[in-house]
């Protein structure tokens, strides 16, 4: 066997998620209501915080989490989406919140009883998030959000939003806020429909209540430290679902005759299918070694997230789309399994920055 980065208590994570989530592979049309009840039953929440509040471990381990987003994304892109954003939406109240948000709001995230988002986007402000324009107003009982959000992933379903806006100028003028969905002046004005599942949505802040979290201007700061961490992984996502499209291939091109033998034993797919197993487990070892550096102490892991994340997810589009063309015709009809993940795995390649943004971050990581 292969040697890994992995402890015996991941693996044992691995194989007990591995069969709870079997329940998740899709079967017609599940609400995005009905998926957020499904995954909280599921009880793999108290990874995302640390024990004093309900968590498993005494702090968030990045690689548990990578191992659960494979498991998860291997079986349901959007339940995977659900369940990272549950923890992109709360870290923030973890890394700043006073004891009483984290008390109130961390133990009902471990609990699967309430759901987060979190609000960075803008229809003008997508790469360039510092250009945000959302903005907050001190008034005597607290603060007042007015703006709008784009691609707010769990927008709908999520009963608590972090939103990122404007309490003053530049980068450092941006401030978080918790704002409950029920929050007089909030809506989900729209949602929106993409290539592949997943929830998401637009908002309308017009004069919404927020409560801030940790300090005015730490906005920008609290949006980065949480994106260090879930950077890698989305890589994870990646990997998962190219696991997965390699395991379908594998199995077709043993059971699809063609000239009288088995796919399998034509050596142009045979290449393919090396390829696409090289690239993987290629991956994923970049991605475990951006988590495991996180989770043994390195404050910020920006550039080997940032590489973990590009290889992985472009890798991940170049094994499904080929473990799609060993499927041939039946490849493309709706419904197959390599059909759904060629739609899923596209908007990795976007979301939590661009593989263009993550060029730029690693640059600017070798030139100093
Ligand atoms: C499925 C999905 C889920 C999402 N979930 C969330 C969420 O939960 N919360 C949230 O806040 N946001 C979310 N987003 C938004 C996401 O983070 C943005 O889409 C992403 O940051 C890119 O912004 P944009 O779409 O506005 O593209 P733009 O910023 O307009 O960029 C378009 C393209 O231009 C290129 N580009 C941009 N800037 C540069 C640059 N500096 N150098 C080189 N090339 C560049 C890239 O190719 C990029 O893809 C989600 C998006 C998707 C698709």
């Amino acid at each position: 066997m292969s040697a890994s980065f992995l402890s015996p208590s991941h693996l044992e994570l691995r194989a007990r998620a591995r069969a709870a989530f079997v329940p998740l592979e899709p079967q017609g049309h599940v609400s995005d209501a009905q998926l957020r009840d499904e995954v909280a039953r599921l009880g793999f929440y108290p990874y995302l915080v640390p024990s004093q509040f309900g968590g498993v471990l005494p702090k968030v381990d990045v690689l548990s989490l990578c191992v659960l987003r494979e498991e998860l994304a291997y079986r349901n892109a959007a339940a995977d989406s659900l369940y990272a954003v549950q923890g992109l939406g709360s870290h923030p109240v973890l890394l700043a919140g006073s004891d009483d948000q984290k008390k109130l709001h961390l133990n009902r995230v471990a609990r699967g009883e309430c759901l987060f988002a979190f609000a960075l986007t803008e229809p003008e402000a997508g790469s360039d998030v510092a250009n945000l324009s959302t903005r907050a107003e001190k008034t005597s009982g607290g603060w007042k959000l007015t703006g709008q959000k784009k691609f707010i992933s769990n927008a709908g379903v999520a009963s608590h939003y972090t939103v990122f806006a404007r309490t003053g100028a530049g980068p450092k003028g941006i401030s978080a806020f918790i704002v409950a969905a029920e929050a007089k002046g909030f809506r989900v004005s729209r949602q929106m429909e993409l290539l592949g599942e997943h929830p998401i949505g637009e908002l309308v802040l017009d004069g919404a209540e927020g409560e801030l979290l940790g300090e005015e201007g730490q906005g920008m700061k609290l949006a980065l430290g949480t994106l260090d961490i879930f950077r890698s992984t989305v890589g994870a996502a990646s990997v998962g679902m190219a696991r997965r499209a390699l395991d379908e291939a594998l199995s077709y091109s043993k059971s699809r005759k063609q000239f009288g033998a088995p796919l399998s034993e034509l050596s142009a797919v045979q290449a393919l299918l090396a390829d696409s197993a090289v690239e993987l487990e290629a991956s994923r070892l970049l991605v475990h070694q951006a988590a495991l550096t996180k989770d043994q102490g390195q404050a910020r892991v920006t550039y080997e997230a940032a590489v973990a994340k590009l290889f992985s997810t472009e890798a991940a589009q170049r094994i499904i789309d080929r473990c799609l063309q060993i499927h041939g015709g039946n490849g493309v009809v709706k419904g197959a399994a390599v059909e759904r993940l060629y739609r899923d795995v596209r908007a990795l390649r976007i979301y939590e920055g661009a593989s263009e943004v993550q060029r730029l971050v690693i640059a600017r990581h070798l030139l100093g």
